[in-house]
């Protein structure tokens, strides 16, 4: 069992089942935190913990990193294995206000999005609370540099793993653990509303961002097919309902793709959509998939884009892009087995 899969409560219980004092609970899920992997190494830890056979096969198991990049512009990408095969990416971003993880939630994706490299290859599977966390202990330990925030943005719709989602978001927000706050955690999703709802009630501290990338039903379901069971207007009701009940900012990211959604009448409608709403849209200019024909929209326009939303009353940036050199921007992500 990976302690970077347990709960404290959930830890606590087996130490002490195991006839141990809870106290070693925090301090094994302290030191699993930290990236601790070896028993020797946890100085405070007696080796004779580890030969209960109550606690046979507990163990901090950490992704392999299989492959670490480092972009011009300080942006990192590490392909990282997991136990069975598969390997998933996570992408390290240096901000003024701290150090960002953008980590993947599912080994592939089954959304389909029409312009996104993740999901080509359809799901492979969830990935667990542990291997979430696993992400940023890797990355930490190859870039020597501490994370501060989260952000679930990689591979994967967060949405459609909620339980380890959830799971994950408790572990690390635990005070024995790392203690990161919810402020400093932000979840993407493409629009699953009723997990919506319950991450409202849930977690109403952590930040959430809508993958919007459209302002008309119809054109919504060509790019992204999860707009045919969850429609465009139905998303924008329950985006109300979150902002009513928590009093949180929403995200709306607008990826601008050329031809598709990047004319006045998407950003008209956009701006009618989105009137009064409790919101912020980011602007992100298409980062190109090798595989797919979609081309990104002008900087220009993702200028204008964003004064005249700011000019309705509609907050807006321009996302900065990063790390576009090492495949590492938003949608650029892959999955795979470690032979790649
Ligand atoms: N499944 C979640 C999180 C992963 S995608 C979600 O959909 O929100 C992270 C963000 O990158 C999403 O906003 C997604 O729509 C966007 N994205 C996907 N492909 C992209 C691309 N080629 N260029 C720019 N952004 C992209």
């Amino acid at each position: 069992m990976n302690i970077l899969d347990l709960e404290y409560a959930e830890l606590e219980k087996i130490i002490k089942e195991a006839g141990l004092p809870g106290f070693r609970a925090g301090q094994l899920f302290s030191w699993a935190q930290k990236g601790v992997a070896k028993p020797e190494d946890m100085t405070n830890v007696p080796k004779s913990l580890w030969e209960k056979p109550e606690l046979d096969g507990l163990s901090v198991e950490l992704p392999e990193v299989l492959k670490a990049q480092r972009s011009a512009d300080g942006t990192g990408k590490c392909l990282l294995g997991l136990k069975d095969g598969n390997a998933v990416e996570a992408v390290f971003m240096k901000y003024k206000y701290g150090n960002s993880i953008c980590i993947s939630s599912q080994a592939g994706c089954r959304m389909g999005c029409a312009f996104c490299a993740s999901g080509m290859n359809g799901l492979e599977r969830d990935l667990t609370a542990g291997e979430m966390l696993g992400q940023i202990l890797a990355v930490e330990e190859e870039t020597g540099e501490k994370i501060s925030h989260v952000v679930v943005m990689g591979t994967g719709e967060p949405f459609d793993n909620y339980e380890n989602l959830a799971k994950f978001i408790r572990i690390i927000n635990h005070s024995k653990g790392r203690n990161l706050g919810m402020r400093n955690i932000t979840v993407s999703t493409c629009g699953l509303i009723p997990m919506i709802d319950r991450f409202g009630d849930d977690f109403p501290q952590v930040n959430l961002a809508i993958s919007l990338h459209a302002s008309d039903s119809k054109e919504r379901s060509e790019i992204m097919p999860v707009n045919k069971a969850y429609p465009l207007d139905g998303l924008i009701e329950a985006c109300k309902r979150y902002t009513e009940k928590t009093g949180r900012r929403i995200t709306f990211e607008y990826t601008l793709i050329k031809g598709v959604n990047d004319d006045r009448k998407h950003l008209d409608k956009l701006a009618t959509l989105l009137k009064g709403m409790l919101c912020h849209v980011n602007i992100i200019p298409l980062n190109e998939v090798k595989e797919k024909e979609y081309q990104a929209g002008s900087r220009e326009r993702a200028e204008e884009f964003k004064e005249a939303l700011e000019k309705r009353g509609i907050p807006a940036t321009v996302r900065r892009e990063l790390g576009s050199d090492i495949d590492a921007a938003c949608g650029q992500l892959r999955s795979g087995s470690r032979s790649k």
